[in-house]
């Protein structure tokens, strides 16, 4: 708190903690921000929390990430590796203070490789803008979230993002050939290989995905792309009740079928939508959009009448079906659009990420649905469920007066609940975005068998505790008191 408002007044005195020149000798003036404002601005990411940054520093090259690495291991100052800001959990927030490390400059597409059927990418190349180069060879890299637009690849595999066609073609940890990464102690090394298979010992790669920054830092990144579909078909089916959306998606998954798309929007997402888009969709409490796609439009055709069945047996209506490329735009327009939208869902009312992308077993699905509207209302908030349900991704939203300390309370009791629930039935903390803060609670309560491995872990890569330090098994129990709290006038 004294160091939010030392930054918003501008009297900080972060400056003392590191020594600007010897960064400035590294990476230069120009790249070098320690304004208040901009320090405030670092010290946020697309969660609740905020801290600020002391210093942020945009490297252009892994050399630079390495001569930053060695001066703050030297100094124990924390790192903090920071793609875009996208994250919902808190994890590029620098609890801790220290410096925040921008990767953005690091955004070059180093080799397109079709033969070998990979591609060569720095950090900080954002998502859609590696789909653009890929493109024209007709190839793409699937992992597609939701904040494509701005998502870094380093990013992405820091948190094992995944998205929309997850279901089909997998999370991130499913495209990463390998990569390199700067170590705490400032070596650069090269994990994983450019074939498809490896038993070569331990997958230190591996280790990285998931990691927020806490172990490594990602400066390049070797990612297997696809050949892009030639035909795609999208439906969309609406349900009275949210248990015959949920069983449709259990059975589908069972069928054989190959969804290159499954996702749910409930009533609380269809009501933002149509208030903000005016898209005029039913008044019914689930509704399903699904995609098959291929090279050969019999297989495609198959695989979606497959799912339309399935949707009819559980007596979905007002089915539609559509190849055109306009069309499935604006079918899947109000599911794109629903984060802002939820923002708009009622005056004074914050949507909030917390609990926000648990997984759970698709035969769960329903259940999980009607169970975090059960304790929205117990809890006094408003709560959605939609997501990327393919992949057994459940997304929710808490939307609740923030000015309001007993909302906080309330929100906090809600997700404590929700993923007591989500435990109980075999499910994981997250899906895809990650653990930061506002999730390790439940986290930790999910993987405490594993805490002591991952402790030791980070000991032994990162001794000095630079690393992210005070996220995932290291984040405090209270993310209420954790940190300031952003939205919270006070
Ligand atoms: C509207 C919206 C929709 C979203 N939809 C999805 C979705 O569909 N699927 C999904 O998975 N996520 C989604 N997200 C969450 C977020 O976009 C992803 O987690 C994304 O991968 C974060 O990328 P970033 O570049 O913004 O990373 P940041 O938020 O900047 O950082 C996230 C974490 O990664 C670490 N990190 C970043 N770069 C590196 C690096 N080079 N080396 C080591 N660590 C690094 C940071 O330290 C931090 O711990 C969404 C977010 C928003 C705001």
């Amino acid at each position: 708190m004294i160091l939010i408002n030392e930054a918003r007044s501008g009297k900080g005195r972060f400056m003392e903690k590191v020594n600007v020149q010897k960064i400035i000798d590294i990476v230069g003036e120009n790249n070098v921000k320690s304004d208040p404002g901009e320090l405030l601005v670092y010290g946020a990411d697309s969660s609740v929390h905020e801290a600020p940054a002391w210093i942020v520093v945009r490297p252009e090259n892994a050399r630079q990430v390495q001569a930053i690495v060695k001066y703050a291991n030297a100094g124990k100052i924390p790192v903090v590796t920071r793609g875009s800001g996208s994250g919902m959990s808190g994890q590029a927030v620098p609890v801790k203070g220290g410096i925040v490390l921008d990767m953005k400059r690091m955004n070059r597409i180093l080799e397109i490789n079709l033969p070998d059927v990979y591609c060569r990418v720095e950090a900080g190349v954002v998502d859609d803008d590696l789909n653009r180069a890929l493109k024209p060879y007709g190839m793409f890299y699937p992992v597609a979230p939701a904040s494509s637009r701005v998502a870094t690849i380093g990013g992405e595999i820091a948190n094992n993002a995944s998205g929309v066609r997850s279901v089909k073609y997998g999370a991130v940890r499913d495209s990463v050939l390998g990569m390199k990464v700067v170590m705490a102690n400032g070596d650069l090394v090269d994990l994983g290989c450019l074939t498809r298979v490896e038993a070569s010992g331990y997958q230190l790669d591996r280790l990285m995905v998931g990691s927020e920054g806490t172990l490594g830092i990602i400066v390049e990144a070797t990612l297997k792309f696809q050949p892009l579909p030639k035909f795609r078909c999208m439906g969309v089916a609406n349900f009275d009740k949210l248990e015959q959306a949920g069983d449709a998606i259990a059975e589908i998954m069972e069928s054989g079928c190959q969804p290159s798309l499954l996702e749910l929007m409930d009533n609380v997402a269809i009501t933002a939508v149509n208030k903000t888009m005016d898209m005029g969709l039913p008044d019914v409490e689930a509704i399903l959009m699904f995609e098959a796609d291929g090279m050969v439009k019999e297989a495609v055709d198959f695989e979606i009448e497959k799912m339309k069945a399935v949707c009819e047996k559980h007596e979905g209506s007002g089915i539609e079906l559509s190849y055109d490329a306009k069309e499935r735009t604006r079918l899947f327009a109000g599911r794109k659009k629903l984060f802002p939208a939820l923002s708009m869902y009622k005056e004074l009312l914050a949507c909030t990420s917390l609990a926000d992308d648990m997984a759970v077993p698709y035969s769960k699905m329903a259940e999980t649905a009607r169970k975090i509207h059960d304790i929205a209302k117990k809890n006094h908030v408003i709560m959605t469920a939609y997501g990327h349900c393919g992949s057994g991704c459940m997304h929710t939203k808490i939307l609740m007066e923030p000015n309001r300390q007993d909302q906080w309370e309330d929100a906090r009791n809600a997700v404590a609940e929700l993923y007591e629930y989500v435990n109980s039935v075999g499910g994981t903390t997250s899906a895809e975005h990650g653990i930061g803060l506002s999730k390790a609670p439940a986290f930790k309560i999910e993987k405490a068998a594993s805490l002591p491995y991952m402790h030791a872990i980070k000991k032994a890569l990162d001794p000095n505790n630079i690393l992210n330090p005070g996220k995932l098994q290291d984040a405090p129990d209270d993310w209420v008191k954790a940190t300031r709290l952003r939205y919270q006038v006070n």
